[in-house]
């Protein structure tokens, strides 16, 4: 029998395809704004520039600082602009760091956001904003945090490098195998989040060996809209908190982390949820964990935290942290739970379940 559940709505305008970057001057008018101001990062000034270029008189100039984890001072310089500039919205191009800063400058100003994101990475679609300071990561949740528009255009991530497009599809995978026990789950979520599985199972290999494979860009970006969808409507669990702790508060690349922490805590929760997690074994093999492990080490994804450079002398730390604040997850744990779970992510050993 069907659950009772609640579907809040899908309320962001989203355009997908290729060469939609082109309908960015439509978006803006028709939200009733004349004076983008562009943001990216350092990495994609040119790209952003030459959106400022397309766009004329409607751009009010680029600011091409953001930076992972939304450092505040950042996000201050970047108001700063946005005043100086007199604009009246702001575009993001790029990945979650360029989408994160728009986010940061929307909920201090009202700016309404047109995202036109690089990555897989699912910010776009999210009320979620995690922001850096003093060495400190915080995540809140607000209405007026969610973009107004998202322009998918498969063209820009035909230069995405192949390893972050394996990372960053990895991460985006965490936000379905959250949202398939998510207690606020609903059957649109579930719907596209079984699709993603299926679109990226069958995209990233050919990725890896093509990067400019177009079909295969277009598969991987669909299935990262339905992962962002997922992110933005229900709630996450024990994944997203040990991600959070490891890049807030060991300073942790994100869709790495994200990548090497996956098979671990999917085993960790199908131990109880098996159930649940079968989209993901139904399409990386069973049990769900192994499955999702042996994909990514099929992708050439990295393994282990001690090879993304974390000493094994953190773990206790970082167990110590994950365990400060309650949260749900479908599996309850111990300080030795998870400290266990992150001493074999550090091995990068395949998980049991
Ligand atoms: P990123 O945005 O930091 O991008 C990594 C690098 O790749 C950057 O230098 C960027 O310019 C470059 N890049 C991006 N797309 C490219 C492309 N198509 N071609 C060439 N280079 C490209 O990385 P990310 O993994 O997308 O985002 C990570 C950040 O997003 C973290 O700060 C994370 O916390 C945040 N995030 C937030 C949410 C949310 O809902 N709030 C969700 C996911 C991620």
């Amino acid at each position: 029998m069907t659950r009772a559940f609640t579907f809040p709505g899908i309320t962001t305008r989203v355009l997908f395809g290729s060469g939609t970057l082109a309908q960015t001057g439509e978006e803006l008018a028709r939200l009733g704004h004349s004076r983008a101001l562009v943001l990216s990062t350092p990495n994609q000034k040119d790209d952003a520039q030459a959106l400022a270029d397309r766009l004329g008189t409607s751009a009010a100039g680029v600011f091409a600082g953001a930076a992972m984890h939304t450092p505040v001072e950042v996000t201050e310089q970047a108001i700063s602009a946005f005043a100086e500039a007199k604009a009246d919205c702001v575009i993001s191009l790029g990945g979650g760091s360029t989408t994160g800063l728009g986010k940061a400058i929307a909920v201090r100003t009202g700016a309404d956001q047109i995202v036109i994101p690089t990555t897989y990475a699912g910010s776009e679609m999210t009320d979620i904003l995690g922001e850096t300071s003093g060495g400190e990561k915080t995540t809140r949740r607000d209405p007026a945090i969610r973009p107004e528009v998202v322009i998918y255009d498969v063209d820009l991530t035909l230069t995405l490098p192949v390893g972050l497009t394996v990372t960053s599809a990895l991460n985006a995978i965490a936000h379905a195998m959250e949202a398939f026990y998510a207690p606020d789950r609903n059957p649109v979520i579930e719907a596209m989040c079984r699709d993603a599985m299926r679109a990226f199972k069958t995209s990233i290999p050919v990725l890896v060996a093509d990067p400019t494979n177009r079909d295969a860009r277009a598969e991987a970006l669909y299935a990262a809209w339905c992962c962002s969808t997922a992110l933005g409507q229900v709630s996450m669990a024990l994944h997203h908190k040990l991600a959070h702790v490891l890049g807030g508060s060991f300073g942790m690349p994100h869709a790495e982390t994200h990548a090497v922490l996956l098979p671990h805590t999917t085993a960790y929760n199908a131990a109880v949820v098996p159930d649940l997690l079968k989209p993901i074994s139904d399409v990386f093999g069973a049990p769900a964990g192994a499955g999702l492990w042996d994909f990514a080490k099929s992708v050439n994804a990295p393994l282990s935290l001690a090879d993304l450079g974390l000493a094994q002398a953190d773990l206790d730390r970082a167990a110590t942290i994950a365990l400060k604040n309650a949260y749900w997850n479908p599996r309850p744990f111990t300080e030795t739970d998870i400290r266990n779970l992150l001493q074999a992510a550090w091995e990068g050993t395949r998980p049991a379940s």
